[in-house]
């Protein structure tokens, strides 16, 4: 089995990477459980941003580095949150306050006019100084709900509404939401690369 360090403190994260990449005979070990602090994201792309947390980690860990960056685009508001999604309202992270902003913003605008996808970049980095990253994208798209739903997941899940399965992304089956969503398609892309580069 292969090791890799996931460039991330994300818990909800962590669970869902961890299983996919447990099917493809990965070990993914979270960058705290090494003691390594989150990168600062500076730079004004996701794919950026995911190199940038993906070298930190390399560095660091001397393991290859797998970077994440991933946010939620609402339609109606050209974009955002976008790359700031984990702290929309503030503070890194508080997803009932991002939540709640979300929704108060986004209040009595009719279901036709609540379309949003999440997007997610990710980089893997073999070594710290890996002249050419894999590098793989995937978007989900849906639309936000007027309550949350679901007690699944993490982040904005209990309020994306996924209109071909009928459910908040939070009432899926953990395993379903990792084969539709944003990071499990670029994950699933990014094993292929990897298959093919090796
Ligand atoms: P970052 O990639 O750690 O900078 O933060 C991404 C943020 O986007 C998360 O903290 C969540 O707020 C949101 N996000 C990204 N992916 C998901 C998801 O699968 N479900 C719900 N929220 C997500």
């Amino acid at each position: 089995m292969r090791r890799i360090v996931l460039a991330s403190g994300n818990a909800g994260k962590l669970a869902e990477m961890r299983q996919i990449l447990s099917d493809a005979g990965i070990d993914l070990v979270a960058q705290g459980e090494l003691g390594i602090a989150d990168a600062d994201e500076t730079a004004s792309t996701f794919v950026e941003n995911a190199l940038i947390k993906a070298r930190h980690a390399a560095r660091l860990s001397g393991l290859p580095a797998l970077g994440d960056d991933s946010g939620l685009y609402v339609d109606a508001l050209g974009g955002a949150p976008g790359l700031i999604s984990a702290r929309y309202a503030g503070r890194h992270g508080d997803s009932a306050a991002n939540i709640a902003k979300l929704l108060d913003v986004l209040h009595d605008l009719p279901d036709g006019e609540r379309g949003a996808h999440f997007h997610c970049s990710i980089v893997l980095l073999r070594t710290p100084d890996d002249p050419a990253p894999l590098i793989a994208e995937g978007r989900w798209h849906g639309r936000i709900l007027e309550a949350p739903r679901g007690n699944n997941g993490f982040g904005y899940d209990p309020v994306f509404f996924d209109p071909e399965h009928n459910a908040s992304a939070a009432e899926l089956d953990p395993a379903v939401k990792n084969r539709i969503s944003h990071r499990g398609q670029a994950l699933a892309k990014l094993l292929k690369l990897l298959a093919h580069s090796a």
